[in-house]
């Protein structure tokens, strides 16, 4: 089989609320591979808010596709590499990985099409499903929303729920998280995440005088590109500290793993290189009995997750739109099951195509 043809396009797809009051909309990023066996891998990449998305493109079409057209899309692991080592001035982390990402989920969907088997069996099924959890309670909502969007996660079966901590005053988050705990009891799961916001020394408070409300995690406490004081937070306080969905490559999950900054990591599929990386994220990660836990990207994600032994959980973010697939992704009994159409088993809607697509 050969690469016939990359087409790339963007679809600017508007977020509900109340993530529309953080990001507008988010930008996909396609690539739909063509090959001379007639079957079509749709990669996609998604960036959060639209922010880098004509560099992303820029960089498929100037710099990924012509290097891809001619080769054999089964040689995934040769395409990677080959992608990986294209240039050796613009280090793999950031813009390049998106690229990058979109191009090796879409050849794992020409594979699994071409055997006509999904993602997750040519990856060696583990599972069949993997708890959901429930994702928003962003910095506007009040303590009741919170309450309410966590209950209604509950009622889809889910246990566990997520939401922000960042406020200005930095003991109204403990008091937010009490206040959550309270209304919820103990049949939730709760989870935080400061989203990069604070210090150390703020982190470190905070997650103490969080102790006593039986959190499940501590996500992202401090600047993305400073491991070491992630890993200065993971030592200081008992509650398990998640990071990396701001990371990319085993590379730098390996960094992460190193310094111990984390007993949960959140690989995103669009960020870390795709299905192929993040398979090798998680098998490094399972050698240290870290926990695999990804950001964002359910759709995908999930067949990771049922291939290996450390998942831990799946992410739903309320508010995500619903009119975008052909096959949304759906919650049943607090569970994700992985598709059992071939390949990754996903397609954008007519109508959503249609509706978004900017160029
Ligand atoms: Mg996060």
């Amino acid at each position: 089989m050969k690469i016939t043809g990359v087409t790339t396009s963007t679809m600017v797809v508007p977020n509900g609320p109340p993530v529309n009051t953080f990001y507008a909309a988010n930008t996909y990023v396609i690539a739909r591979i063509e090959t001379d066996a007639g079957i079509e891998g749709l990669g996609y990449t998604m960036l959060v808010g639209g922010m880098g998305a004509g560099a992303v493109r820029a960089y498929l079409k100037e710099n990924i596709a012509p290097l891809i057209v001619g080769a054999d899309p089964l040689q995934i692991g040769g395409i990677w590499q080959s992608m990986y080592e294209n240039d050796r001035g613009l280090r793999k982390k950031g813009i390049p990985v998106y690229a990058m990402s979109a191009i090796d989920i879409g050849l794992w969907d020409i594979l699994g099409k071409a055997v006509d088997r999904p993602v997750w069996h040519l990856f060696g099924a583990h599972s069949e499903r993997v708890p959901v959890y429930g994702s928003g309670g962003f910095l506007s909502y009040s303590v009741d929303g919170i309450v309410a969007e966590a209950e209604a996660f509950q009622a889809l079966g889910c246990r566990h729920y997520k939401f922000k901590l960042g406020l200005e005053n930095v003991m109204e988050n403990v008091d937010r998280v009490r206040r959550v705990r309270e209304a919820l009891g103990d049949n939730m799961e709760i989870l935080v995440d400061a989203n990069q916001r604070w210090d150390v020394a703020t982190n470190i408070r905070v997650g103490r005088a969080l102790e006593d409300y039986n959190l499940y995690w501590y996500e992202e406490p401090v600047l993305a590109d400073n491991i070491a004081q992630c890993a200065e937070v993971a030592a200081a306080i008992t509650i398990p500290v998640a990071t990396g969905e701001n990371e990319y490559t085993r590379y730098g999950f390996r960094d992460l793993i190193d310094a111990r900054a984390a007993q949960y990591l959140n690989p995103d599929i669009h960020r870390c290189g795709g299905f192929s990386e993040m398979m090798k994220i998680s098998h490094l990660a399972a050698a240290y009995d870290v926990k695999i836990a990804p950001h964002l990207v359910p759709e995908l994600s999930i067949h990771v997750l049922v291939s290996i032994p450390n998942a831990a959980l799946v992410e739903v973010l309320a508010g995500s739109p619903d009119d975008l697939w052909e096959h949304p992704p759906t919650i049943v009994d607090g569970h994700m099951a992985a598709p059992d159409r071939p390949g990754h088993g996903m397609n954008f809607s007519a109508d959503a195509v249609k509706r978004y697509t900017a160029d």
